[in-house]
């Protein structure tokens, strides 16, 4: 009689065919390291996973993942990845970008997946600055900072992005720091399990143009909220500590509420039948035919 034989992955198996071509030392590499190990450990397969990303240097992040991936448009994946988990809920669907792409093009995405609770985990290398276009402010600069389109120091006040995953209805919102490596897969862990849309602002230093916050910048600032005692079931508290930036910053889970249907418990057409992608189509080979054509 044949036996099949459970292969137990390791991080390297998680590795894409592409070597990441971020500068030496970017803070992305410490995402990407977390997220393979994270993968590994949860024992998931390369082909549970799918990939989705929008435009900017961390949004190559498919590219170094031995998953599904897709490349898309800038700020849009979140609308993509909405769109894949609902025509295959049975796949991990994580969301991989920068603060550019998601909090600024891609905001609007990031309040409505939140409200939804899209079961996806986003996952943003968060360095508080363009760094694809060599140096422009961000929608997460500090106020004061100098970049090549902020000459005299940036005017305007930073988004919050815990605050305000939580204020539009996410169930699981947490930060992290890619310096702190063992922290970041813990996080990633928790994010992945948990039913519903889960949001990880990781602070990813851009070495090559920002000099602010740089890793000794949050070395000197980072504490973790597990430290303190923190109730991830107080929203208010939540709210509080995300809000917070100076000589302390939290990193952590912030929030999480296990008990809100995610959108695709709530969709009546995927009561029953399982997934739409591994459903009979209901037309004939003609009808595909056609459709197909139409598309191309
Ligand atoms: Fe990383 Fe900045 Fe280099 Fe882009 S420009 S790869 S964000 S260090």
């Amino acid at each position: 009689m044949a036996t099949t034989t459970m292969v137990e992955l390791k991080p390297k198996d998680f590795k894409g065919k592409v070597d990441p071509d971020w500068c030496p030392g970017c803070g992305d590499f410490g995402l990407l390291n977390a997220v393979q190990k994270a993968l590994a450990e949860l024992g998931k397969k390369p082909h549970d996973v799918v990939c989705v990303s929008g435009i900017g240097c961390s949004s190559n992040f498919p590219g170094y993942l031995n998953a599904y991936g897709m490349h898309t448009l800038h700020g849009r994946a979140l609308a993509v990845a909405t769109g894949v988990k609902l025509a295959n809920h049975d796949l991990t669907v994580l969301v991989t970008g920068g603060d550019g792409d998601g909090y600024g093009i891609g905001g609007n995405h990031f309040t409505h997946t939140a409200r939804r609770n899209v079961d996806l985990t986003y996952l943003v290398m968060n360095n508080q600055i363009y760094g694809l276009t060599t140096g422009q402010v961000s929608p997460s600069s500090d106020i004061g900072m100098k970049t090549k389109s902020t000459p005299f120091g940036n005017i305007e006040r930073p988004v919050h992005p815990t605050a305000a995953a939580i204020i539009n209805g996410a169930t699981f919102a947490a930060r992290g720091f890619s310096g702190h490596g063992k922290h970041l897969v813990e996080i990633i862990k928790q994010a992945i399990e948990h039913k519903g849309f889960s949001h990880v602002d990781v602070f990813s230093p851009c070495v090559t143009f920002n000099h602010d916050n740089t890793y000794d910048f949050f070395r000197e600032r980072v504490k973790q909220l597990e430290e303190t005692g923190h109730d991830p079931s107080d929203w208010k508290s939540a709210v509080e500590k995300a809000l917070m930036w100076g000589e302390t910053i939290y990193t952590g889970v912030f929030y999480r509420n296990d008990e809100v249907p995610a959108l695709h418990e709530l969709e009546p057409i995927l009561d029953e039948g399982g997934p739409v992608a591994h459903r009979e189509p209901g037309l004939t080979k003609e009808q595909a035919q056609r459709v197909l054509k139409r598309m191309m």
